[in-house]
């Protein structure tokens, strides 16, 4: 049987378990999935082979020490400096990320092109998503609540604005990835100009997930079809998924298994 896990801090929380288990048990494969609380990130390498693992997954606050600790990085992860899936292949530690690709394949579902797409937020989820969007030549605008954050996104040579100079046009998406509505019932900015954006937008997409948000209400109030950021989890996922079975399977029938398993 092979072994895989995700490694984090805090990792109780993690839904990755769920998902790949119930994804190896549909797709018949002879696999398991733990996870392992990391307090330092410096010994991911070391556990990785004492532990004897096939693959894993990484999340906060480890992903920069993935990047490090890898023998190879492929793909994105080399763009950002961050892995988010290790593999064992012929002795050697292959670091992926799947982050951003994983809401690309979320973003599938619209079955329309996106080739626009307004961002709220600035943080670190907005940054690899922007550097991804841009890398498939999408035309992107970044808005945030304060001006600090938006320098490093001019660098990236995107649209940037705070709320009190940004004038709405028209995007094919508006994403929220900041963290307003996670813990509170903040919308990520103000009613007005969401308002005016949701009438010139055609779908939505929220990255926090495990409730409905106030920006995920007010969107649905427009009618706007949207995803949450279950299917960008999901997306992430699939990809690590198809990297731990060699790309054995089809991504619809894992993506199947995995938003299943989150009903429980
Ligand atoms: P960061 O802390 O790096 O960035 C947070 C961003 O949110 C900043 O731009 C901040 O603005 C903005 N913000 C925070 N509170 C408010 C508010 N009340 N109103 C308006 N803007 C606000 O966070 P991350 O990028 O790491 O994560 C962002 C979100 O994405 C989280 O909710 C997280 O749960 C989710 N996420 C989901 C994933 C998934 O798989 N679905 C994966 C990763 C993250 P300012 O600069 O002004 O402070």
């Amino acid at each position: 049987m092979n072994l895989f896990a995700i490694y984090g801090n805090p990792v109780h929380h993690s839904k990755s378990p769920l998902m790949h288990n119930y994804a190896f048990q549909k797709l018949g494969v002879d696999a398991c999935y733990t996870r392992i609380l990391l307090e330092d990130g410096s010994s991911l390498k070391n556990d990785f082979f004492a532990r004897k693992l096939q693959g894993a997954n990484v999340t906060v606050p480890h992903k920069e020490a993935a990047f490090i600790a890898c023998d190879e990085v492929r793909g994105f992860a080399k763009t950002v400096g961050v892995v988010n899936t290790l593999i064992l292949e012929e002795g050697k530690l292959i670091g992926y990320n799947t982050d951003a690709d994983g809401f690309m394949f979320a973003m599938q579902s619209f079955n329309a092109p996106i080739r626009s797409i307004l961002v709220l937020g600035a943080g670190g989820t907005a940054k690899a998503l922007v550097t991804k969007f841009l890398e498939e030549s999408i035309d992107v605008t970044v808005i945030n609540r304060s001006k600090k954050r938006l320098q490093a996104f001019t660098t990236l040579s995107c649209k940037t604005d705070t709320w009190d100079t940004f004038i709405p046009k028209s995007y094919d998406l508006v994403l929220n990835t900041t963290s307003a509505g996670l813990e509170d019932d903040a919308l990520p900015a103000p009613i007005e100009l969401l308002k005016q954006v949701c009438k010139n937008t055609r779908f939505a997409a929220d990255a926090i997930y495990g409730k409905e948000t106030p920006f995920l209400k007010l969107v649905k109030s427009y009618n706007l079809p949207n995803i949450d950021g279950e299917a960008m989890l999901v997306g992430q996922g699939v990809l690590a998924n198809i990297h731990f079975t060699h790309n054995t399977f089809n991504p619809k029938e894992i993506e199947k298994h995995l938003f299943k398993a989150l009903t429980f």
